[in-house]
């Protein structure tokens, strides 16, 4: 997808444009307001990214203003807490999404996913073995059995199957699942894929989460 990302923080654009690229995403950036006006009202992108505080203006005007050009590109909002204080009136205004800072990048590329008008819909629902995921509903199952799982186990297990079959670190799984901000010292990956098998295996059974011993984990495909 070409994607065009209004951000003008910079640790967090390169962090968005970094994860975007590897997902082979092409990035266009600007910090600017005025600027993301103009090139979101040029038809060339598939997706943009919009924050709302920008050095010279506001996002609700970008948002404004690209929609009274009758562009239909989708739009999500990504933004801190506080900017994000009338979730309604963003959705009037033509967003189509909105995500609130901080939030890991698996939780982007799962919106980005979601709102992609000609998203493949083959990508919708993922399978390994008997397990899958309808990453537009959030349903995951085991055989016919839903299983539920909260956001952040579901991101963690839709990781592992997109990635299916690759032995995945914890380093690599924590800077997807958890983001840029999370100590690299930290057993929260263990502790997750620790209650995924508890929903997710069954007794005397292997674990559909394999451990690779100094490696990371893996999910056969
Ligand atoms: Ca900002």
């Amino acid at each position: 997808m070409r994607i065009l990302l209004v951000e003008d923080e910079e640790r967090v654009a390169s962090f968005i444009i970094k994860g975007l690229r590897a997902e082979g995403n092409t990035v266009a950036w600007t910090s600017s307001a005025v600027e993301a006006q103009a090139l979101g009202t040029t038809q060339e992108f598939d997706m943009v990214l919009l924050d709302l505080m920008l050095p010279d203006g506001d996002g609700r005007g970008v948002l404004k203003h690209i929609r009274a050009a009758d562009v239909g590109v989708p739009i999500i909002v990504v933004s801190a807490l506080g900017e994000i204080d009338d979730k309604v009136s963003l959705l009037d205004f033509g967003a189509d999404d909105y995500l609130v800072k901080p939030f890991a990048f698996a939780e982007l590329s799962a919106r980005i996913r979601a709102n992609a008008r000609h998203g493949q819909q083959s990508a919708r629902i993922l399978a390994a073995g008997d397990i899958s995921l309808d990453t537009k509903s959030r349903i995951a199952r085991r055989g016919e059995s839903a299983v539920d799982l909260p956001s952040r186990e579901f991101a963690l297990l839709e990781y592992l199957m997109r990635h299916a079959d690759q032995v995945l670190s914890r380093q690599q799984l924590l800077d997807a699942v958890w983001g840029f901000d999370f100590d690299t010292g930290s057993n929260v990956v263990d502790v997750y894929i620790g209650y995924l098998r508890r929903k997710l295996d069954r007794p005397g059974e292997p674990s559909c989460i394999e451990t690779v011993r100094g490696a990371g984990y893996r999910v056969r495909a």
